[in-house]
């Protein structure tokens, strides 16, 4: 069987209710005896199941949730990880160039985003932002127990990992451990609950509520001398507005109070990272800023299925922390091959997987074939869009801009809604129900508001700005 590596651009950013329904009564719902065939198989992949999946790689204004697309080159790269289907757990340079390739793209990645090599060497692919998040919580809590226990009785070395959370924190003579965050991705909580640190341990420190993905610093300094051990989890992009926690002045503060209270740095960047590669010119400042002196960090959540537009799933992570990473994270040396004194430590001791996807190359396909110039020129004109789409919603009578007007800090995302409730009510269903946009829906500070996040390569500024004006127009008159 042949295959096309690429797949055209549609027009439709949901299907129709048409399809979805012959896709549902096309569904086999018993296993067959005998087995249908490839042929048979492919018609019905094809024909009746696909046209009933959204298009949120294929159409260029699916805009809900914050998806990437997939490249043709990551596609190539992703059909090659099946074929092959590498298990990347074990570093055998002998017998695979896998983890290698793996390494290297990691290295890729760094280099793209000015992390250093050397400083951040502990790096590993993740299924996505929520296990990176996980991995970055998980060594928080490692660090902020031990780092007590030697604070208090030198030379002590406590291991959460070694003796559970509560052995741990006895010994260490903390009574808590708490994330302190201004307004974190809810995959933050999950991995507060999944470690044993509980989501009740999540603390909210907002500057205020006109700003709440910023950091009240002073609150942040209060918490941080309660006593309890603190992992201080930085969005660098807020989920619903793409806004920044923090600029390089607060990063700086931020550093320089964890290593006065014995705290960890982690940073969220899942789709807010990605702005480290744009240029530092004056339409940018603000994102400069948000993204500045993330390097301060101790461990750095990444997505590469969003804006990086590989396929899913594909996240990243970074620490400056590796040999915390292995104590959290090794397998009993005795069950495989004793890798340590190796170049790249074997995966299966660096995260939560045992056997592993070659998510690498998808990402390593894609940054080669399509380079550092094309990632930049593609940001900009994501950010191009959402700002010309942010300045007609400003510049409209039915319509307002959130979480304020100022069009300098809008990055990739639109947060808008109605003026009129009883517009606004129906605004995200209006939209979606064109079929040609779709967009996310969630409540801000008490009223619906509608959410737009473009990360798809397929962008182009005029067109999509062309049609998302049109449906505006179209729901402000249907409503009149
Ligand atoms: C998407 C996202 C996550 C969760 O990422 P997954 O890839 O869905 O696991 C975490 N944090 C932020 C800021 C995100 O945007």
């Amino acid at each position: 069987m042949s295959l096309d590596f690429t797949t055209a651009e549609v027009q439709l950013a949901v299907p129709t209710k048409e399809s979805l329904e012959h896709a549902e009564a096309s569904l086999v719902k018993m296993l067959p005896d005998t087995g249908l065939g490839l042929e048979h198989i492919k018609k019905h992949l094809l024909a009746d199941l696909a046209p009933g999946f959204t298009g949120s790689s294929r159409c260029p204004t699916y805009w809900a949730f914050t998806t990437g697309a997939v490249t043709d080159a990551a596609m190539l790269g992703d059909w090659l990880a099946t074929v092959h289907d590498q298990n990347v757990q074990v570093h055998l340079p002998d017998e695979t160039i896998a983890t290698k390739l793996e390494d290297t793209t990691l290295r890729l990645l760094q280099q793209l985003l000015t992390f250093s090599e050397t400083d951040f060497s502990g790096r590993l692919f993740t299924t996505g932002a929520t296990a990176s998040n996980l991995l970055g919580l998980a060594l928080g809590r490692e660090y902020v127990v031990a780092e007590a226990g030697r604070r208090k009785l030198p030379p002590a070395q406590i291991s959460v990992t070694q003796v559970g959370a509560v052995a741990a924190c006895i010994e260490a003579g903390i009574d808590d451990i708490q994330v302190l965050a201004a307004s974190p991705h809810s995959s933050l909580y999950k991995a507060a609950s999944t470690l044993g640190i509980g989501r009740d341990s999540v603390i909210l420190v907002p500057l205020s509520e006109d700003e709440p993905w910023r950091f009240d610093m002073q609150r942040l300094r209060e918490y941080l001398s309660n006593g309890a051990g603190s992992i201080i989890a930085i969005s660098a992009g807020e989920v619903w507005t793409g806004r920044f926690a923090t600029n390089g002045d607060e990063m700086g503060q931020i550093r320089a109070l964890a290593d006065k209270h014995g705290a960890w740095v982690h940073v969220d960047g899942a789709f807010g990272l990605h702005a480290l590669i744009l240029p530092h010119t004056p339409t940018y400042k603000h994102l400069n800023d948000g993204v500045a002196a993330l390097q301060l960090a101790d461990s750095i959540t990444g997505d590469a299925h969003k804006l990086f537009n590989v396929p899913y799933d594909c996240g990243f992570f970074f620490t400056r922390h590796p040999s915390i990473q292995q104590a959290v994270f090794k397998n009993p040396s005795s069950a495989y091959l004793s890798t340590t004194a190796l170049s790249i430590p074997s995966p299966l001791n660096l995260g939560i997987e045992n056997s592993r996807r070659f998510r690498a190359l998808p990402l390593y396909s894609s940054l080669l074939a399509n380079g550092r110039t094309w990632h930049c020129d593609l940001l900009e004109r994501q950010v191009a869009l959402a700002r010309r789409i942010a300045s007609y919603i400003v510049d409209s009578t039915v319509y307002e801009l959130l979480p304020d007007n100022d069009l300098d800090k809008i990055y990739m995302v639109v947060l808008f809604r109605a003026r009129s409730d009883s517009l606004n009510s129906d605004l995200v269903s209006f939209i979606n129900a064109s079929k040609r946009i779709h967009v996310s829906g969630l409540p801000w500070k008490g009223r619906p508001a509608a959410r737009i996040a473009i990360g798809t390569w397929r962008v182009e500024v005029d067109r999509d700005f062309q049609l998302v004006t049109q449906v505006l127009d179209t729901a402000s008159r249907a409503h009149q």
